[in-house]
């Protein structure tokens, strides 16, 4: 059988085309992508202005990616809310719904697991199961407006999986996310994070957009983040520092390292020296993020004092540094936890009970 198109990861440009190869008139296309993207529609049937046959024979003909939430989890301490996704394949992902003053931001993810192999992170113990489409990102942030009724201003890409091993599926989201015709939300409250693929950061300094690329450093000598991180044994910090200046010699966006402080393993005195010599020639800022523990690793919290004393290091040496605030403790934060005790559960489930 032919492969139905996912309407929702065309461009305009595309979907005119597609409505006026069907023999329609192109404002229909317009009318089209204002209700999945803008009004962000949970289907055909909630387009209103358009005919009862022309949606029927639009829900014959494309698919459309409408998540259906499973679960959502809200935080008592800050109210940021957790939400559980399930796929039209069955598979689950999760984005986090986070309040701040001024205003809401959603971290989505953009593969079902992932395969870098971060010793700390939850997301990466099964490995990869697939990538993300364009619409599957985007409806994430879709869901999440629908469910809330509240605007989203600020998107990153820090959930679930490496964008940067998606990389088409990504820029085509990134392109639909910030369009003008669509949500609009501009590409400066967007941040893309990656592990450090360095011929895909390269890519995307080409394409010249205005997002902020945040880099998970994590450790300040290739020895020490080997030992962190698998990706370290195929680029060096050196090629992913002349990655990030090149990104923003391109862009002339200011870079985010991404530093999850473990305690006894990255945040010594020695440490701190080492990061401010490789942020000292970049413009960049530095995020500080108490690692979140899984029950997978042993790996700790640095005390709240180390914290400090580490970013007082980098402020002292004129590195603008940021604790990254604990949002959704009480909510199984961390990156994949979701997810993970939910395909856990279902495991256990099935093993007892059968399919
Ligand atoms: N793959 C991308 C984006 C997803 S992870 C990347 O590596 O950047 C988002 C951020 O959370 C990364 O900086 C990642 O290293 C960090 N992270 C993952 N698990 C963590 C944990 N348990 N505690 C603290 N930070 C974690």
């Amino acid at each position: 059988m032919e492969q139905k198109i996912d309407i929702k990861s065309l461009t305009l440009d595309e979907l005119t085309e597609e409505m006026v190869s069907r023999g329609e008139k192109a404002f229909r296309a317009k009318q089209m992508y204002e209700w999945m993207h803008v009004k962000v529609a949970g289907s055909f049937a909630e387009m209103t202005n358009l005919s009862g046959k022309f949606r029927q024979e639009c829900a014959e003909r494309y698919e459309y990616i409408s998540l259906e939430i499973v679960q959502v989890q809200e935080s008592k301490i800050d109210g940021t809310r957790k939400f559980l996704f399930a796929l039209p394949d069955g598979n689950v992902v999760e984005s986090v719904w986070m309040k701040y003053k001024h205003g809401n931001s959603v971290c989505i993810s953009s593969q079902v697991g992932c395969r870098m192999g971060c010793r700390f992170c939850a997301s990466t113990l099964d490995g990869l199961e697939r990538n993300l489409l364009p619409s599957e990102m985007l409806d994430q942030i879709y869901a999440i407006t629908r469910y809330t009724g509240e605007r989203v201003a600020n998107v990153v890409v820090m959930g679930t999986g490496e964008p940067m091993d998606n990389y088409d599926n990504l820029l085509r989201f990134l392109t639909l996310l910030t369009d003008k015709n669509g949500l609009h939300i501009s590409q400066r409250n967007v941040t893309v994070s990656t592990c450090g693929l360095v011929p895909q950061m390269r890519r995307l300094a080409e394409e010249k957009l205005q997002i902020t690329l945040a880099l998970s450093l994590h450790a300040t000598t290739d020895e020490k983040r080997k030992k962190l991180m698998p990706v370290a044994f195929k680029y060096s910090i050196k090629e992913l520092m002349e990655a990030c200046s090149y990104y923003f010699e391109m862009t002339g966006r200011r870079i985010t390292f991404e530093y999850s402080l473990v305690g006894g393993v990255n945040d010594t005195d020695e440490d701190a020296r080492e990061l401010i010599e490789l942020a000292s020639p970049l413009c960049c800022h530095v995020n500080l993020i108490p690692v979140n523990p899984i029950k997978e690793r042993d790996y700790v919290q640095s005390d709240a004092g180390r914290i400090q004393a580490f970013k007082n290091k980098l402020e002292k040496n004129k590195i603008n540094a940021t604790i990254r605030r604990e949002m959704g403790r009480d909510i199984d934060g961390a990156c994949g936890q979701l997810r993970r005790k939910h395909v856990e559960e279902k495991r256990h489930v099935e093993s007892v009970f059968g399919n």
